[in-house]
């Protein structure tokens, strides 16, 4: 008999096992789908290995064995090295493999019995040849399909509707069902855009070339020192030696310069992929890849997943972004997927960044990586950055918003007819309800943090869980009716910035702003062919824009991340200043960068007005050193949940039992964190020095978590990027 082991569906974590059915009859391979019985239902599964067996065998087993009902694939869907790197991921950041697996494929794919189905297409092709008299319309149509070959059926019928139905009838044309597919947008390549290239550009892409085999590059260059155009250089040799080259970027709303640039460069052949795009759409992007219909893809984290069997480049820009971190499980981070199928391939991977991540700036300093520099921009300027300090600026009775001097500054930009971006850094500040008579603040219900107010709905509303709730009339601690709104939210920096510049454009872009498709790209766009003076909005906005317009950059609350309690609070602080203030003066025109803050001194802000990467990743390392935390100590986080305390204290003193005998590492916690919708949640965090060590530890908490059945739930985040 032969037999398939097989991982089914439900990524619930005592299911990580294959189960057995027989497969006579099927010609199975590792990494395709199968329809198998499971209970009383009917799951999708993925083959993970096929064997034979003796009748004698087959006996000895302790129950008989169902066959399998279907056979979905007719080849595997994922290839040899796509199914390693899922085992390879279930192991690393400890998740069921079936979640890994999962996460790889777009969701019309998705081993599950519920995904949607790939839609089809009708189309026309000819199925006799013709022996029968036809009129002259019906030969034209019968000769016309028969030149194509084949033709969409709605295309046919737009040409030839009366005569093709009548070909249809005469049973001479048949109509057949095919996927659908991604229709190629015919773009002309634009060879002029091609610049000569500048002596940095030059010396970086050589560095890379001259390295043959899979390497992985850290390329530090500074906002506006032509990056993107060292990138496409790289590609297109790739391509013409008939390799693939893959383009990470975090997040294409926010990057179609990007996306432009490609596509002029390459013409056509360029697959997009993001979470933009709709389950049947990314579908097909995904089949272009895997049919070798386009030799680029522009993607976003999920992207490094593609289908890809020679890949000659991985390109990540704005390495140090957080998005390229999932936040489900399996939380894994883009750089280490891109950098392990770097390795597979033999390809080279290019890290980029003006603001590389702490970890990566360490291993390029140590030699892990290759370090290459930019530090000169394109246009031989950098913007000059003032710091306002807005004690002192409100002291003197100036508005707490926006200080005179950036007020003073945004009116010169508005008289010489140059642009204006307004950052409000809103992780730090949200808008909430205070009762000014007893200090009572409206919290979410659900999950312990203050509601936010959104003024046109006037509604309160949970940014961690999304619940919504009316403003009561009354305070519900010493109900008198006295709220204030405290904070700054980007709507009411809007109304205060047009009351004092009435005939100023402005745009703002928020999350509020950009639910709807496309939002992103029509403000960008807006933005750039000059139909606003001044851009608004969270740190959306400082991300890769290139406007030549835009000569002033002020941010408004420059230190408000530093108030979190979170070890890499200063780096994300340094991060966006420095990012924002590369989106001023890129043209020809000077640019002028205005920091408001509240602790103008700090190491963060002080290295970010002199653009001086360098020394803050030294002042950063000594910190990080001084208290233990990354790139010097790996962290391993366990996060219990459950509606029930008691669940969760158990869970975490058994947890507790077996981490305090394990030697080479420390452990943070348990800590209590708050609420999230209605879940009671405590952490533990272990740090250490080996990271393997770590895993192996955590990997044992979490054997015996499933083991003993506990009712908490457990998630293991491995290098976790938020720690409040
Ligand atoms: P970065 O990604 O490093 O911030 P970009 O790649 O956006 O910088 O380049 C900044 C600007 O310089 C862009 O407008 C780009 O078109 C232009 N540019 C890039 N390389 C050259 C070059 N060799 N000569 C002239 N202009 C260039
Ligand atoms: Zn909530």
């Amino acid at each position: 008999m032969k037999l398939a082991y097989v991982f089914v569906e439900h990524p619930i974590h005592h299911l990580d096992h294959t189960f057995t059915y027989c497969a006579d009859g099927y010609t199975l391979t590792r990494g395709m789908r199968v329809q198998v019985p499971f209970g009383s239902k009917t799951i999708v599964g993925f083959v993970e290995k096929v064997e034979d067996i003796s009748d004698e065998e087959v006996r000895r087993f302790p129950y008989t064995l169902k066959p399998i009902i279907s056979q979905i694939d007719q080849f595997p869907l994922l290839n040899e090295e796509l199914y390693e790197l899922g085992n390879w991921m279930a192991q690393r950041y400890i998740a069921p493999k079936i979640s890994c697996f999962q996460c790889m494929l777009p969701s019309k794919l998705k081993p599950s019995s519920t995904h949607g189905s790939i839609r089809m297409e009708a189309w026309v092709r000819i199925c006799k040849q013709n022996d029968t008299k036809l009129t002259a319309k019906q030969q034209s149509a019968y000769e016309d399909l028969q030149k194509e070959k084949e033709m969409l059926r709605s295309v046919f019928y737009e040409k030839w509707k009366i005569p093709g139905k009548k070909l249809i009838a005469l049973g001479l044309v048949e109509v057949f069902e095919k996927e659908k597919k991604a229709i190629l947008e015919n773009i002309e390549k634009n060879k002029e855009e091609e610049f000569i290239l500048q002596e940095d550009q030059k010396k970086v892409i050589a560095q890379v070339e001259q390295e043959k085999h899979h390497r992985v590059f850290l390329l530090h260059g500074v906002t506006g020192s032509g990056k993107t155009e060292v990138f496409l250089r790289l590609a297109s040799k790739e391509i013409e030696k008939g390799k693939q080259v893959l383009l990470l970027v975090p997040e294409i709303s926010l990057t179609p310069q990007m996306v432009k640039r490609v596509k002029q460069r390459f013409g056509a052949h360029v697959a997009i992929y993001h979470s933009g795009l709709n389950a049947q759409e990314k579908y097909e992007q995904y089949q272009l890849v895997k049919e070798h219909k386009v030799q680029i893809v522009v993607g976003t984290r999920s992207a490094v997943f593609m289908p890809f069997d020679r890949l000659g480049l991985i390109v990540m820009d704005e390495e140090h972004d957080t998005s390229y971190k999932q936040d489900s499980t399996p939380r894994y981070h883009c750089r280490d997927i891109a950098i392990y199928r770097g390795k597979y391939h033999d390809a080279k991977v290019l890290l980029a960044s003006a603001t590389p991540s702490l970890e990566s700036y360490a291993r390029a300093h140590k030699g892990v990586y290759a370090l290459l520099q930019m530090p000169h921009r394109i246009n031989g300027n950098f913007p000059s950055v003032r710091i306002v300090e807005m004690r002192k600026s409100v002291a003197k009775g100036e508005s707490y918003l926006l200080s005179d001097a950036l007020l003073d500054a945004i009116y010169d930009r508005l008289q010489k007819k140059e642009q204006v971006i307004l950052l409000l850094n809103r992780r730090g500040y949200t808008p909430i309800l205070r009762c000014i008579s007893c200090g009572y603040v409206q919290m979410c219900p659900h999950c312990d943090v203050a509601m936010s107010y959104h003024k046109e709905e006037k509604v309160l509303k949970c940014h961690t869980c999304g619940y919504s709730m009316n403003v009561p009339t009354h305070c519900p601690n010493c109900h008198e009716a006295s709220w204030r709104y405290l904070g700054l939210g980007t709507q009411k920096l809007e109304e205060f910035v047009q009351i004092k510049f009435p005939d100023a454009r402005i745009l703002r872009m928020d999350a509020d702003t950009t639910t709807r498709k496309h939002a992103h790209e029509n403000l960008l766009k807006s933005f750039d062919e000059g139909h606003a003076d001044i851009l608004l909005g969270t740190q959306m906005i400082a991300k890769g824009l290139d406007i030549e317009k835009v000569t002033l950059v002020g941010i408004v609350n420059g230190d408000a991340l530093l108030n979190r309690s979170d070890y890499r609070s200063a780096e994300m602080t340094y991060d966006l200043l420095e990012q924002a203030s590369g989106r001023s003066g890129r043209g020809e025109y000077k640019g002028e960068v205005i920091i408001q803050a509240y602790d103008p001194n700090h190491y963060a802000i002080q290295c970010a007005a002199h653009h001086d990467y360098l020394s803050f990743f030294q002042q950063e390392m000594q910190y990080r050193h001084l208290t233990g935390y990354p790139p010097y100590r790996y962290l391993v986080s366990m996060v219990f949940s459950s509606k029930n305390n008691q669940d969760i204290q158990q869970s975490a003193e058994a947890a507790m039992r077996i981490l305090s005998k394990k030697e080479n590492c420390k452990i943070l916690g348990p800590a209590q964190l708050h609420k999230i919708r209605d879940e009671e949640r405590c952490r533990i965090l272990l740090k250490g020095k080996d990271e393997q060590l770590l895993i192996h530890y955590v990997k044992d908490v979490y054997d015996k978590h499933l083991q003993t059945k506990q009712k908490a739930r457990l998630d293991i985040d491995l290098s976790p990027y938020m720690l409040d």
